[in-house]
């Protein structure tokens, strides 16, 4: 189900005023996770729950109209926070709105329009060849399978999640920062590796839940459980969450 741009950007500008754009960093680059105990596992839907904040269809922050629209923003965003990357998305989608006339912009061309985003040589180069094999091998569309997401250039395990999650409806975890964080300090799900966080939140959160636990745990870990000072007196999940360190009920004195 794709939403209408306008209600999309004025969704994403209410959402991104608030808070600080930070670059996002790979969760490789962080430190050593520091695992909280487990979280008990008849506590997750709880949390989830009480993150959720009565958001139950929670989408990304990402502007996209179609499908190649979001794979294009998605393989845009790597190391890059959304609010950049949805300053450039409607200029180039303007000029290449489909994998064909993506393809014949070029690296060169598509690069004019992104030079503002992190790694846009890289990312230029990424989304013509990509395009060509779109239009080439795919008849102009996305693939809806894992495989043939990963077999395109700038697209690894994380954006195939969460293009099979926003488009196909797929039960997804794609894992980034926050997400890293978040599985291990609240207990939700540790792990010393982004592929074992996967896996552990896959495992422990009700199935009927994955999907949107993603974009709760996302949004959660951007705005209330940040990274150097989460703001656990204003956490409505901190009674189920593990972290030795919450401190849930006084706000920080002014
Ligand atoms: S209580 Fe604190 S550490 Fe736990 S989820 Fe809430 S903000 Fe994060």
């Amino acid at each position: 189900m794709l939403r209408d741009a306008g209600a999309l950007r004025e969704i994403a500008l209410l959402r991104t005023s608030t808070a600080m754009p930070t670059r996002k960093r790979s969760p490789r680059a962080d430190p050593k996770p520091r695992s909280s105990p487990l979280m008990k596992r008849a506590d997750i839907p709880l949390f989830l729950t009480a993150i959720a904040q009565g958001n139950a269809a929670p989408r990304t922050e990402l502007i996209y109209t179609d499908p190649f629209s979001l794979l294009v923003a998605v393989v845009l965003s790597a190391q890059t926070t959304d609010r950049a990357v949805n300053k450039v998305t409607p200029t180039l989608l303007a000029a290449a709105p489909d994998p064909a006339s993506m393809a014949a912009l070029g690296a060169d061309g598509i690069a004019r329009h992104i030079r503002s985003i992190g790694l846009w040589q890289s990312k230029a180069g990424n989304l013509a060849r990509l395009a060509r094999i779109l239009a080439e091998q795919h008849r102009s569309a996305v693939p809806s399978d894992r495989a043939s997401l990963e077999a395109l250039p700038g697209v690894g395990r994380k954006t195939a999640n969460v293009v099979l999650n926003e488009i196909f409806g797929e039960a997804t975890m794609a894992v980034d920062t926050h997400i890293f964080r978040l599985g291990n300090r609240t207990g939700l799900a540790p792990g010393k590796t982004v592929r074992a966080v996967e896996d552990a939140l896959v495992a422990r959160i009700p199935p009927d839940m994955l999907r949107p636990a993603h974009h709760w745990l996302i949004l959660h870990g951007r705005y209330i459980c940040k990274a150097r000072k989460p703001e656990c007196w204003r956490c409505a999940g901190a009674t189920w969450c593990t972290y030795r360190e919450k401190a849930p009920t006084d706000p920080p004195a002014s």
